[in-house]
């Protein structure tokens, strides 16, 4: 072997040509065309192989999948199913034409068995097999709690989306009422929003969003809830809060959005926005969509008596 390449060889650091040339003997060539399968976890495997030239890959549960690793020229694989006496844990293909050294089983234990080094080269080995699968593993966490955060939150505001406000409400609507805490709920929306988009465009119908989901942050208590519930429609519930304190909260909010000042990226200020909130109260008899029901259709009449209002539900 060419001893250019049997030191660049993981398994042999630190080791003498001389000391594994009778096993290396032993050993046969293997070349793989691109796309050759080496390992599969459908074929026991008996060998450990060596790349000698070319480069392989790892895929774990298809080969269709993103690989996992690259194996370079020097690495083996097929370390982990000689040790544990399992079907490779993954697929390796090869990425290039590529050259493999094939070590079987017995030879690998003879090497081991006959030196330390090896036996050290091979722990190390595996050791950064298991620190890159922890490294897999964390990002795929992180990637999971991305797609989490994604399917909760709103993109646009980092408000909550209708789809969290969905899980929450059945379980916050469930508490109060089997608890008789008082729940209400307002449901806001802005007032002739689609002559903002119409007049200013859609990125400054965005900043007004944003603006608007920052000032409504800042009204609520931290046990209240807020969630963009459609395009400019916001909802709020409020536990522990009969009707004539929700309704001076609503009040509140409506006050504030109309003494907002917001600027475009000129800093030119835009004309006053004003939002119209319907406010009702858990009521015996209610359901989750009928509470919310009541909230909409008093935000309804809010809009029906000229906007920029605060209204209660009122049974007709
Ligand atoms: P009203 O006072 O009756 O509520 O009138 P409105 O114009 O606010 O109501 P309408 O339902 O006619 O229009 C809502 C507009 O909100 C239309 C839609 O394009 C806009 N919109 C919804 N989501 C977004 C968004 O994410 N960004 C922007 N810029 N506009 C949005
Ligand atoms: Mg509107
Ligand atoms: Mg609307």
């Amino acid at each position: 072997m060419n001893p250019n390449i049997f030191k660049n060889i993981n398994l042999f650091q630190y080791v003498t040509f001389e000391s594994v040339a009778a096993y290396l003997d032993k050993c046969q060539k293997k070349q793989l065309q691109v796309g050759d399968i080496l390992l599969s976890p459908q074929k026991y495997n008996q060998n450990i192989y060596i790349l000698i030239t070319g480069k392989l890959r790892i895929h774990l549960n298809s080969i269709d999948t993103q690989p996992l690793n690259v194996i370079d020229i020097g690495e083996c694989v097929g370390e982990m199913s000689i040790i544990d006496s399992l079907e490779p844990s993954a697929y390796v293909i090869a990425e290039q034409h590529s050259v493999v050294l094939e070590l079987n089983q017995q030879t690998l234990w003879e090497m081991i068995d006959g030196s330390h080094t090896i036996a050290k080269n091979l722990l190390y080995i595996l050791s950064c097999r298991v620190r890159h699968g922890h490294g897999v593993i964390s990002d795929g966490i992180e990637v999971q709690k991305k797609l989490q955060h994604d399917a909760m939150v709103d993109g646009l505001t980092g408000l909550y989306n209708r789809r969290w406000f969905n899980e929450m409400f059945k379980r916050q609507f469930k508490r109060c009422q089997t608890d008789n805490i008082a729940l209400s709920v307002i449901l806001l929306d802005i007032d002739y929003f689609k002559k903002v988009n119409d007049q200013f465009g859609h990125p400054i119908g965005d900043l007004v969003l944003i603006k608007i989901s920052e000032l409504l942050q800042r009204c609520l208590r931290s046990c209240d809830t807020l969630a963009r519930f459609g395009g400019e429609e916001f909802i709020i519930t409020l536990p522990e809060t009969a009707l004539p304190e929700s309704l001076i909260v609503a009040e509140r909010i409506r006050v504030t959005v109309s003494e907002l000042s917001i600027q475009d990226n000129a800093q030119e200020a835009l004309p006053t926005v004003t939002v119209s909130l319907g406010v009702a109260q858990l009521a015996e008899g209610d359901n989750k969509q009928s509470l919310i029901k009541k909230a909409d259709d008093a935000l309804y009449q809010a809009k029906d008596l000229g906007r920029n209002r605060v209204e209660r539900y009122r049974k007709v």
